[in-house]
């Protein structure tokens, strides 16, 4: 039926069918918020850049939900999700309510010049510290609550509150009808432990002191009509999860006096231990489950549901591209029977659809076999209708009785053991062929970590070529020029001891290889919000993976090499286990055998480099560790396998190779990981050091890590160029270590891409003539 949607002010309204909802009862938790156009991207940056002003940019917002909402209503989801899309995160928006802004901040306007001097910093004022939501490449501030620098507690009287969370709740409202829209919140619990605690702040006294604010968001919700809201508390399922019942259990009693049904929301993984009591919070009339990761049908087995409760069956999966209709049909149907008749069952994804692209009918270059096989955010929300539809009443229609995963393939046994052991070492042990391979005398060698700013020239060149506007010849001559320019200035102004080509060509580190793979597609407009406006496209993996493009890499580095004359250039390339989770998998086989295969491609590459003359070759692995699980007490399993990946991709060098890698912008000092840098037996590593204030530097130095080292000396996140002074003081507190200066070199922290290429240039001057200082002082 019909119904007209009230646009947001000033807007034409537009006509939206809406169907009536689901016969079964469907939910949706979050949905991607860039629009379809990316126009919040635009918004945001035009924001930014001073051209578009506060009241611009969410309007924008709105539009998108209003959208959003819109879309879900159209495939008659029963109850929307509303108040997910987000100008920055959710733990951006909590902090906002709940008025926890650093000092720092506080002191800037409030309103959104606060907002994104949090989120981004501002002359003279650090933004917060970044992390990766749980095991998502979508990246969430980390407020600093308590201690010198952190916000105070209790809460200010006069923080924001939820108002604006209502205001688009009453606007949703008015376009669905009241009993269809279901706010979305982070959760207290998972939002005090997602932040930096010092001071004497606990997360038990932070969550104690921001649930009188929850209480108020659920008493104005009530007010507004809502038939119940949603409490994202994934923290429930990572290894911190048991310990915390406690404080699930305070808050929860507290947040029960507000009598608004509340939907306790969990993902990414089982509730574990925390099941017993988890489903039985107070004030929980509902609790979701992710069925598609983990194990909690098992769970509900042996444990049984709580009456009264109703049990949220996630058997859509929020993290695949894969329609995998029959699998949630299946599903769902062993969750209902696993519950048993008395349970309420409402369907819904596994977690917000904001982890996969927006719409697969935008992608019109996709192999059409490819393409019948995915469903996008747009698609899942039809299929999570007709799957809930199927099974009403109908326990037959899924006839499929296999137990989801069950296809599978566990590549361990047979893979590792149909190849030759010798694959996985080098032909000789570290210090043997160390000697063998490029050193700088007297040490502090100096490089960069690959790729050089993309300037708006280099980015129309790659747009036209690749919109068939510019001839091939065309293409190549004006890149391989740039590249030339790019390795000139390295050599001659700059005077780095190893260069590199620079990385032009390349729009992202992964999409770069798989476009030149067999067995993965890369999308047209496949965005999924990775920070702020940033949105990468992960390549979807589909099949065997070989390259189709042999070699892929080598022309570029062969160019810079002959530019470069005697000084060595490395080879670039991305490690197998960071191509993987930065792609969508297959779900027919285990990631391990993904891992495997993209390390075979790799190998590939390492050994034509090779042949081609490279002396020195990096394999980049910054996403090893995002990828590990949630439980802690699953990660070794991993670990070992992606080691096992690493070394398979870069054996193949001769011992007078020098095989480098790259880590960046993870917690290291967890000793499975530590112990993995090692394990890697790559022959330098260079890792992030400086924005996370010398952290790996500490935990490799104590874990005695015992390859060549290359800690970064600068952040390339920042717009200041750094002190000669600053950097030669950091070169001096590595050496006072005890590391050789032989074993150390000095490197940025990470890839400078996004910097401008001034910044640029004169940070890696800074650096070269610090280590030059260093060089001559020891
Ligand atoms: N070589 C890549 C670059 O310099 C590494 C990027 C990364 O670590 N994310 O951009
Ligand atoms: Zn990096």
């Amino acid at each position: 039926f019909p119904v007209e949607q009230r646009g947001p002010a000033g807007r034409q309204p537009v006509t939206i069918t809406m169907a009536p909802p689901s016969a079964a009862l469907t939910t949706t938790l979050g949905y991607p918020c860039m629009g379809g156009r990316r126009e919040l991207k635009t918004a945001l940056e035009a924001h930014w850049r001073g051209d578009l002003p506060a009241e611009g940019l969410t309007a924008v917002l709105d539009e998108v939900e209003a959208a959003n909402v819109a879309a879900a209503a159209a495939a008659g989801v029963s109850l929307v999700g509303v108040g997910d899309a987000t100008l920055w995160g959710p733990f951006a928006d909590t902090t906002t309510r709940l008025g926890l802004e650093a000092p720092r901040h506080r002191a800037l306007p409030a309103g959104l010049d606060r907002y994104f001097a949090a989120a981004r910093g501002v002359p003279g004022v650090a933004a917060l510290d970044m992390s990766k939501w749980l095991n998502t490449n979508f990246h969430v501030l980390v407020p600093e609550i308590g201690g010198e620098g952190g916000a105070t507690l209790p809460p200010p009287a006069d923080a924001p509150g939820w108002a604006d969370l209502v205001a688009r709740v009453r606007t949703a409202q008015s376009a669905i009808g009241a009993s269809r829209v279901v706010p979305v919140l982070l959760g207290p619990v998972t939002y005090a432990a997602g932040c930096a605690l010092s001071g004497g702040v606990t997360v038990a006294s932070l969550v104690e002191a921001i649930t009188p604010s929850y209480v108020a968001a659920l008493r104005a919700l009530d007010a507004a009509g809502v038939p119940e809201v949603q409490l994202h508390e994934p923290a429930l399922v990572t290894s911190d999860g048991p310990a915390l019942r406690p404080v699930y259990e305070a808050a929860f009693a507290a947040l029960a006096k507000a009598e608004l049904p509340i939907h306790l929301v969990t993902y990414f993984d089982d509730l574990g231990d925390a099941f017993p009591w988890a489903v039985r919070l107070p004030g929980v009339s509902a609790v979701g489950l992710d069925f598609t990761r983990g194990d909690n049908l098992g769970l509900l087995r042996t444990h049984g549901w709580p009456a009264g409760v109703r049990l949220g069956a996630g058997v859509v999966d929020g993290r695949s591209v894969w329609a995998e209709e029959t699998e949630s049909a299946a599903l769902l149907d062993a969750v209902r029977a696993t519950a048993g008749a008395g349970v309420v069952v409402c369907v819904q994804p596994s977690c917000s659809l904001a982890h996969v692209p927006l719409n697969l009918e935008a992608e019109t270059a996709l192999p059409p076999a490819v393409k019948a096989r995915l469903a996008f955010a747009k698609q899942k929300l039809d299929l999570l209708v007709r799957v809930a539809g199927d099974a009403v009443g109908d326990t037959t229609s899924a006839a499929s009785t296999a137990t989801p995963g069950a296809a599978v393939v566990d590549a361990s046994a047979a893979i590792t053991s149909a190849i030759d052991k010798a694959l996985f070492e080098r032909a000789e042990p570290f210090e043997e062929r160390r000697p063998k391979q490029f050193s700088v005398p007297g040490g502090l060698g100096t490089m960069s970590i690959g790729s050089f700013p993309q300037t708006p020239a280099i980015r129309r060149l790659r747009a036209l070529f690749k919109a068939g506007k510019l001839p091939a010849d065309e293409y190549t001559a004006a890149m391989d020029a740039a590249t030339v320019e790019c390795v000139r200035l390295q050599k001659e102004t700059i005077g780095l001891d190893v260069l590199v080509h620079g990385e032009l060509e390349r729009t992202d580190m992964v999409e770069f290889f798989a476009d030149k793979m067999n067995g993965v597609a890369v999308t047209k407009a496949g965005w999924v919000r990775s920070v702020g406006s940033l949105c990468v496209r992960p390549p979807i993996i589909h099949d065997d993976l070989s390259r189709r493009q042999v070699p892929m890499t080598v022309r570029e580095w062969a160019v810079a090499q002959a530019a470069a004359g005697d000084t060595p250039v490395k080879g670039m390339l991305t490690g197998p286990t960071t191509i993987l989770n930065w792609s969508f998998p297959r779900k027919d086989l285990s990631r391990e055998a993904q891992a495997m295969q993209l390390a075979a491609v790799v190998r590939g590459e390492v050994a034509d480099l090779e042949a081609a003359g490279a002396r020195i070759i990096q394999v980049d692995e910054p996403a090893l560790r995002e990828g590990l699980p949630l439980k802690r007490s699953a990660w070794a399993a991993d670990v070992e396998w992606a080691v096992r990946a690493f070394r398979l991709s870069t054996t193949v060098a001769a011992p007078s190779t020098q095989i480098v890698t790259h880590f960046c912008y993870s917690d290291f000092s967890d000793p499975d990981v530590l112990a993995a840098m090692n394990a890697l037996d790559a022959d330098v590593l260079t890792v992030e050091n400086t924005r996370s204030g010398g952290e790996a530097f500490r935990a490799l130095a104590a874990a005695g890590y015992s390859r060549d080292l290359a800690p970064g000396v600068f952040d390339i996140h920042s717009e200041v160029v750094p002190k000669e002074a600053e950097v030669a003081e950091r070169v001096q507190a590595f050496l006072a270590k005890g590391l050789e200066p032989t074993r150390l070199w000095v490197v940025p922290d990470c890839g400078q891409k996004t910097a401008s290429p001034d910044l640029c240039t004169s940070s890696l001057k800074a650096m070269v003539e610090a280590a030059g200082a260093a060089r001559s002082a020891s």
